[in-house]
């Protein structure tokens, strides 16, 4: 099977208790510690296998074989990616069944990494994400008071748009905003646009 480790938490000593996102599900597996393991850190694709022990009531992590991706040996990618992958844990962690959208936008997001600028590689995924989950608002009206948006707007986490009246914060050009929640691409946006919603985006999913 394969999967991305989303959280990794230590347990007593040096075990580890994983959480993998498959294809088809969120999985919890049990490591103990060894120094024969393969090295697994945070974001890394693996393929596993889930065993099932009498000892715990959830199963072990064994037969570990990373498949990370050459782009995960630079460290600013890397970090980026890490972030990311924390903000997907954080939004999915209640969840044990799982769309295959996640794991094929991860897919998508780590090819991606390998070439372009990975601030905004991540806002283009997430975007993505909020469209599929029906939470991309662009009818742009307003969150906090309903009214349409005209000209200029605030983004609020989530990307929730609102007017500069209504929510503090950096006021944005509503055209290139639009233009963005389209295509889903950040390739009119600048450098500094580009920091606020990275910026925007580690608030949380
Ligand atoms: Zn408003």
């Amino acid at each position: 099977m394969q999967g991305y480790i989303i959280n990794i938490n230590k347990v007593k000593d040096e075990d580890l208790i994983v959480t993998i996102l498959t294809e088809s599900r969120l999985k919890t597996l049990y490591r103990f510690y060894g120094a024969r393991h393969a090295n697994i850190n945070l974001g890394y694709k693996i393929d596993f296998e889930a065993v099932a022990s009498a000892k715990s009531t959830i199963s072990m992590l064994r037969e570990v074989l990373p498949l990370s991706a050459k782009w995960m040996l630079q460290s600013n990618r890397f970090f980026i990616w890490q972030q990311f992958i924390k903000l997907m844990f954080r939004h999915l962690k209640d969840v044990t069944e799982l769309d295959p959208f996640y794991f094929h936008l991860l897919e998508e997001t780590s090819i991606m990494m390998e070439r372009q600028n990975p601030q905004r590689v991540v806002i283009e995924s997430y975007l993505q994400l909020l469209e599929y989950e029906g939470r991309l608002h662009d009818d742009f009206q307003c969150f906090i008071c309903d009214e349409a948006i005209e000209k200029n707007l605030v983004l609020a986490r989530s990307f929730l748009p609102a007017h500069q009246t209504c929510v503090f914060g950096e006021l944005l050009e509503k055209k290139r905003i639009e233009k963005l929640f389209e295509s889903k691409s950040t390739l009119y946006l600048e450098d500094d646009e580009v920091t606020h919603l990275w910026r925007l985006l580690q608030e949380g999913f």
